[in-house]
């Protein structure tokens, strides 16, 4: 523990965002660094509790508490190596992670936890910055071949353990370019693209071999894999959007928030489009259906975009402004937050369900909407109308994808159609095929698809070699 009072002499200071006036003009990321000397400070009001609960509440188990501490006595480097033991890919989690770990922190009992997700994000930027991260290949090969569909970051996470452990690895992707969600979900301005590219860069000097533009099921089959291959593991994640299956739903303007958000993304990146019909969302009254990131990263896009005006509904009621913490501590609270892009000027509703769509000449003008109970009930006398141009559906994601790969790799589905695995060997039903990520656990988060990319190569490399040193 580096400073013994330090929890009560400092107080929590976070970073903090650029004025909304200014970011809405570019699609930069606008989250302003603290100082070193901020940071540190920051790292000194950690208390190393007999029981670190926020290391639980990390889904990578990241061991916070000592690098705190090595922050606060100027260590970074081995700052940088501890964290790099627990997770592949700090700079993503420490720019777009939710940090469940705040919530589990002991000081969060006081409403001011430890600006944890800022530490690791500045611990990892300046390790970059001063060369620390270099490409680590494998002392020696092993001559097993893994495939790897998909490159997200439970396809990079699994990868990036795999060659370390001196297993030739490919990736299979769909897309363009690496990344996953990370590179056409989330949008630039919560995570510029080149952080991935640097990452991508690490990794083929580490020895993977990346395939874009590979569909597996369409362009090459599973077969294929298994049979030149010693293992496979699945990372495609879960891509079925959930739809609103109302009258009025094939009027022109309806889109799921994945055939918006991408396009926008190839924009910046300056990749084609991968539609001839571009939706955007200037000049028009758009209405997001759905609360969560995906609806967020609609906003702060059709905002940027010129929207003339943004309203997000969503059916769950409003939650509490604050948690009851003695119910819900350590554990992630139900309670109102406000992102970013809903900072920038999003109207918000809550208990509302969509029950038509209007329009003129094939294209939306309105939608019916109606107040629901806590049972999601319609409350007679409440129906009203909302003016709509566009509308993105973003209410997360049903499943996978069954057709094409998994049908032909033949692996078993649960009952919510994810590829049926344990959370120990991440075992499909089919022998050498493995399966991580939202792929195997549903629309999930950035941090837990690392930790299962990291736990799916334990269980493979244990496979392969009969025994492994790679963490679990
Ligand atoms: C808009 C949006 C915003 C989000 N924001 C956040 C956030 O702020 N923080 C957070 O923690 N999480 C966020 N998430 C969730 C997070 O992005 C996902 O949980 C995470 O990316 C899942 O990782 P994954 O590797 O399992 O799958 P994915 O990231 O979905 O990657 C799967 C990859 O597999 C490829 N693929 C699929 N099938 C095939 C095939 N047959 N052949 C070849 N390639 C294939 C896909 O093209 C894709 O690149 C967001 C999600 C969305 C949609
Ligand atoms: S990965 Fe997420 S949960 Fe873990 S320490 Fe970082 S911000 Fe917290």
């Amino acid at each position: 523990m580096g400073k013994v009072t330090g929890f009560m002499e400092i107080d929590r200071r976070d970073r903090r965002y650029a004025p909304a006036a200014d970011r809405i003009r570019h699609y930069k990321e606008f989250v302003i660094p603290l100082s070193e000397e901020a940071t540190k400070d920051q790292a000194a009001r950690c208390m190393n509790c007999g029981i670190p609960y926020c290391h639980n509440g990390c889904p990578v188990n990241n061991q916070i508490p000592d690098w705190n501490d090595l922050v606060y006595h100027d260590d970074w480097q081995e700052a940088s190596r501890n964290l790099h033991s627990t997770n592949n890919f700090p700079e993503f989690t420490g720019r777009i992670c939710p940090a469940p770990c705040e919530a589990s922190c002991t000081l969060n009992l006081n409403d001011s936890p430890v600006t944890i997700k800022s530490i690791e994000c500045a611990i990892v930027d300046r390790a970059w910055e001063e060369g620390w991260i270099v490409p680590e290949p494998a002392a020696k090969l092993t001559g097993k071949r893994v495939a790897i569909v998909g490159s997200g970051p439970a396809g990079l996470a699994s990868a990036q353990q795999l060659a370390r452990a001196g297993h030739e690895v490919h990736v299979f992707e769909k897309n363009g370019k690496p990344g996953g969600l990370m590179r056409y979900g989330i949008p630039d301005f919560k995570m510029e693209k080149h952080l991935i590219d640097r990452r991508v860069a690490q990794m083929e000097a580490e020895g993977v071999v990346f395939h874009c533009n590979v569909h597996i099921g369409v362009d090459k089959t599973i077969k294929e894999l298994k049979a030149a291959y010693d293992a496979v593991i699945l990372a495609g994640g879960s891509e079925k959007p959930r739809d609103l299956p109302v009258p009025g739903r094939d009027l022109h303007g309806i889109h799921f928030a994945m055939d918006f958000l991408p396009q926008q993304n190839r924009r910046v990146s300056h990749e084609a489009l991968k539609s001839n019909e571009p939706i955007l969302a200037n000049g028009k009254h758009v209405v997001v259906i759905g609360g969560g990131d995906t609806g967020s990263d609609c906003i702060g896009t059709s905002i940027r975009q010129g929207a003339l005006s943004v309203t997000q509904i969503e059916i769950m009621a409003k939650p509490p402004e604050k948690e009851n913490k003695l119910l819900t501590w350590p554990n992630w609270p139900m309670k109102m937050r406000t992102s970013s892009s809903q900072e920038e000027g999003a109207e918000r509703d809550f208990a509302v369900n969509t029950v038509s769509f209007s329009g003129e000449d094939g294209a939306v003008k309105a939608l019916h909407c109606v107040r629901v109970d806590e049972k999601f009930q319609p409350i007679p006398g409440s129906e009203f109308e909302l003016k709509a141009d566009l509308v993105l559906l973003a209410m997360g994601f049903v499943a996978p994808v069954a057709e094409g790969m998994l049908a032909e790799a033949e692996v078993k589905l649960d009952p919510r159609g994810n590829v049926a695995a344990d959370m120990v060997a991440y075992k499909s039903s089919v022998d050498n095929i493995f399966a991580c990520g939202d792929m195997r656990r549903g629309q999930s988060l950035v941090v837990w698809a690392i930790r299962e990319g990291r736990q799916a190569a334990h269980s493979v490399d244990k496979q392969l070699m009969g025994k492994t040193t790679l963490p679990r």
